[in-house]
């Protein structure tokens, strides 16, 4: 029988489809340092972020085929080595992408509307000073969405930012054109309502909301530079990888007045950000929960049950 590690678990409709195929689906967690002397029990391995798999323990693998990550970023594992090894490895890009673009959309509505602070200050505080502090919320029909990086979130992102009546402008040097997938109650809008450009500097010059969907880079994409050149009213949210946004640079901005605040879900030091973007006033912070809704968690688990079915097939 084909035995499966869910490691950092699994939604409950992906373990049943395996195990409707016949196969045996583990979820006990087993500590990191642990894994070397259990690993060759099985025949595949799900992990989400938490779990590593690094060239050291593939080392000790001799049972195992398969390596999936339920969700995108593969920076927890050696790709190259496990493949060199003759593992497979494979990742479900695209169940989670609508939930990303909505958590990203939740960040934007509470820094335009200060609703992060709202919620800490209004128990106990002065009702009719808070109104008054808040009194410059941002409307974001008529404004424009900055997007870098157009890909599944991106597209995701833009076809919510339209729905909402924003414009829409993105950069990404490997796309020239996109197919937008409206809603079906987004009647009057065309996908040709947004505007491609291939220089980044004109999305950070227009953008008065500016969302980065770009895999980790060996550098930040935006730093001192980038972020000067945005509007200074912009609200900027990071919901791609933590490294994208060069948080020192992002708190010098914050605190030299510039932008109306930040939307952070994903943080250099995870699990252990920086206490200085946590406290900010004009960041709102969530932890890593991009993917995190139950509709993503069920496609995923499908998405995966699908991917090992068709790789180990039914037993
Ligand atoms: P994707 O691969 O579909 O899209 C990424 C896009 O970035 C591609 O179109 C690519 O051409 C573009 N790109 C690459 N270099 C660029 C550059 N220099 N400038 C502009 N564009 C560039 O990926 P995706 O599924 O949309 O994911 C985007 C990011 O979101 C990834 O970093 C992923 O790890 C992250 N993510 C976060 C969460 C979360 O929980 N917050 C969940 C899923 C994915």
């Amino acid at each position: 029988m084909i035995r499966i590690l869910a490691n950092d678990g699994i939604h409950p409709d992906g373990q049943l489809l395996l195990e409707e195929a016949g196969y045996e689906v583990i979820t006990d967690k087993v500590p990191q340092d642990e894994l070397a002397s259990v690993i060759n029990d099985y025949d595949a391995i799900i992990v989400r972020s938490a779990t590593k798999i690094r060239q050291p323990l593939i080392d000790q693998c001799s049972r195992l085929k398969v390596i999936c990550r339920a969700g995108v970023g593969l920076d927890n594992i050696d790709v190259a080595y496990a493949k060199e090894q003759g593992i497979a490895v494979f990742n479900t890009p695209a169940a989670s992408s609508q939930s990303v673009a909505e958590l990203v959309i939740g960040h934007i509505l509470t820094i335009s509307r200060s609703l992060h602070v709202s919620n800490r200050e209004m128990l106990g505080g002065d009702f009719k000073k808070l109104k008054k502090q808040f009194s410059k919320g941002k409307q974001l029909a008529g404004s424009t969405m900055g997007i870098i990086g157009f890909g599944r979130i991106g597209v995701a992102l833009a076809s919510t930012a339209l729905g909402m009546g924003m414009k829409v402008i993105v950069s990404d040097p490997f796309v020239e054109r996109r197919e937008i997938p409206l809603f079906p109650n987004h009647f009057g809008v065309k996908s040709n309502a947004v505007i491609y450009t291939d220089k980044m500097e004109d999305v950070l010059r227009q953008a008065d909301v500016l969302s980065l969907h770009v895999p980790s880079f060996d550098k930040p994409l935006i730093g001192a530079d980038e972020l000067a050149l945005m509007k200074d009213d912009a609200i900027l949210v990071n919901a791609a990888r933590g490294g994208v946004i060069d948080e020192e640079a992002l708190l010098a901005v914050l605190d030299s007045g510039k932008l109306m605040g930040a939307g952070l879900d994903v943080f250099v030091g995870e699990p252990t950000p920086d206490e200085r973007l946590l406290n900010h006033p004009k960041v709102s912070v969530s932890p890593h929960i991009g993917a995190s809704t139950t509709a993503a968690q069920s496609m995923i688990g499908g998405e995966l049950a699908d991917i090992l079915i068709t790789f180990f097939g039914e037993q």
